[in-house]
């Protein structure tokens, strides 16, 4: 009894600092839209004018990859391209689709250093994951090359997975996942070329396998394009014995996967 009250005083006392502490921060530095910088409410991440420039991506949808569907069938079928060759995940999630409004958030987070993005992008992932998030044991982020991060300073699927995970009270392993060699970036190749570039560029770090067996992860990255990178990383998962691989990204193309 005397346990659990002062249990419940000690997390009151972290809501109180941590609730002044947000407030501090809003008085010192105002949250400000993530696309145009206008003032907003905290936590909003965009302003309403904003926010109606997006592509929010809502049933109906693919079950397997979210590809938006026009029209709602009112069943549960997939779309042409998983059925004509089902992705190695489970489930795809994304929040947006990734079109010229979405675009100038994910290169802010991964080419501008705007890693003030993360925690707003991180709650629309986590709202868009909800389903795949509920039945999750741990969240992995698609690694960089060692490279590319030193150039890069940060992995933005690190940084989304970590706040993602703050969101929904998950763990993350963000050392599970390696890249064995660096690829050319996806973004500057055509859709042909894109699964050959990513093919074996992955590997789960042995010393790290033996927390994965039976475990169900989410996979996080900032965009699916064609899926190739996301169907490359759940393989290598799969093989080393994780249960179930589910995919969650910011932004998806709304083109079907090549
Ligand atoms: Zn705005
Ligand atoms: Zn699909």
């Amino acid at each position: 009894m005397v346990r659990s009250s002062l249990a419940g005083t000690g997390t009151g006392l972290m809501s109180w600092t941590r609730r002044i502490g947000i407030t501090m921060r809003d008085v010192l530095l105002p949250p400000r839209c993530l696309a145009c910088g206008v003032l907003v409410q905290a936590d909003s991440g965009v302003c309403a004018q904003c926010w109606s420039t997006l592509t929010w991506i809502g049933e109906p949808f693919c079950p397997r990859c979210a590809l938006p569907f026009d029209v709602d069938t009112g069943t549960t079928a997939v779309c042409a391209s998983c059925l004509r060759s089902p992705p190695p995940y489970g489930r795809a999630r994304s929040a947006l689709v990734y079109d010229t409004a979405a675009r100038p958030l994910v290169l802010g987070l991964k080419q501008g250093d705007r890693t003030d993005f993360a925690p707003a992008l991180a709650r629309w992932m986590a709202h868009a994951g909800a389903d795949i998030l509920a039945t999750a044991d741990a969240l992995v982020p698609v690694p960089l090359h060692p490279r590319r991060r030193f150039h890069r300073r940060f992995n933005q699927a690190g940084l989304l997975a970590a706040h993602v995970a703050q969101v929904v009270g998950r763990r993350v392993w963000p050392d599970v996942l390696c890249r064995t060699r660096a690829c050319i970036a996806q973004s500057s190749l055509p859709r042909q070329r894109r699964e050959a570039n990513v093919k074996g560029a992955f590997r789960v770090d042995d010393r790290k396998s033996s927390r994965l067996a039976g475990r169900r992860v989410v996979l996080i990255d900032d965009v699916l394009t064609t899926g190739a990178t996301a169907a490359e990383c759940g393989r290598s998962l799969l093989d080393a014995g994780v249960a179930a691989v589910d995919v969650l990204t910011l932004a998806r193309t709304a083109m079907t996967q090549a």
